[in-house]
C-alpha cells in the first residue's frame, strides 16, 4: 500500500513526498479511507503509530475539495479537541506540514499564554482549529468561536483527556456542536468509561485498532 493507492489529492501527496513519507502506517491504511467516505470513527491507538496523520491528511483533503463558495462569511469546519499543550502544538505542526499547499487555514489554541494572539488569528479566520478544553470554553464563552457549523469533529487521546479530569469540559463542547457531523474518536485504550463517552459521540462508528 501506497499513499497513492489512498487517492489523495496532488497538494496533500506532494506536502507527503516533501515530508519524505512513502508508505502509509497501519492506522493511515485503515483510517484515510473511512474518514474520507465521511462515517464516523472509534480509533484505538497509541501516539507514535502516526495517528495523527491519519485524521489530518483527510480532514485536509475534504475541506480542499469542499471550498467555502466566494462570499460565504469564514468559519470553523473541523475541530481537534487534545488534551495538553503539547500535543495541540504538535497537531498544529502536522497540519501546517501536510497542509503546506492546500488552501485551508489553521490555528492552535490553548492555555497558560496570552489569549491576544490566539484570538487574532481566530478573526483572520480559519477552517481547523486546534484547542486544549479549557482555553476553548474560555474563547466560546467570550464570543470568539462559534461551533454551530462544525463539519468534523476530532476528539484525540480520549483517555488522558478523562484521566486529566476534562471529561465535564468535553461534554460541554460536544453539547454546542451541531448534530449531522463526522465524529472521529482517538483513544490509546478503551475502557468502559471511554466507550461510553464515545457512544455519545459517534454515530454508526467504524472501529480500527492498530
Ligand atoms: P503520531 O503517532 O501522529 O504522533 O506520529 C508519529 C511520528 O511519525 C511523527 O513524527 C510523524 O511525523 C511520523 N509519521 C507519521 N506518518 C508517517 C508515515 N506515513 N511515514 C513516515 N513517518 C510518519
Amino acid at each position: 500500500m501506497t499513499f497513492q493507492d489512498l487517492e489523495l489529492i496532488e497538494p496533500i501527496s506532494k506536502a507527503l513526498k516533501e515530508e519524505g513519507y512513502t508508505t502509509p502506517t497501519p492506522i493511515q491504511v485503515k483510517s484515510i479511507p473511512i474518514i474520507l467516505d465521511r462515517r464516523d470513527l472509534l480509533g484505538c491507538a497509541q501516539t507514535g503509530t502516526g495517528k495523527t496523520a491519519a485524521f489530518a491528511i483527510p480532514i485536509l483533503q475534504i475541506l480542499s475539495e469542499s471550498p467555502l463558495g466566494r462570499g460565504e462569511r469564514s468559519r470553523i469546519r473541523s475541530l481537534i479537541l487534545t488534551p495538553t499543550r503539547e500535543l495541540a502544538i504538535q497537531i498544529g505542526e502536522s497540519f501546517e506540514a501536510y497542509g503546506r499547499h492546500a488552501s485551508v487555514r489553521h490555528t492552535v489554541i490553548f492555555g497558560g499564554v496570552g489569549q491576544k494572539p490566539q484570538t487574532d488569528a481566530l478573526q483572520r479566520g480559519v477552517d481547523i482549529l486546534i484547542a486544549t478544553p479549557g482555553r476553548l470554553l474560555d474563547l466560546i464563552n467570550q464570543g470568539f468561536i462559534k461551533l454551530n457549523q462544525l463539519e468534523i469533529f476530532v476528539l484525540d487521546e480520549a483517555d488522558r483527556m478523562l484521566d486529566m479530569g476534562f471529561v465535564h469540559d468535553v461534554k460541554k463542547v460536544i453539547k454546542l456542536l451541531p448534530a449531522k457531523r463526522q465524529s472521529l474518536f482517538f483513544s490509546a485504550t478503551m475502557p468502559p468509561a471511554i466507550v461510553a463517552l464515545a457512544n455519545t459521540i459517534l454515530s454508526n462508528p467504524a472501529k480500527v485498532e492498530v
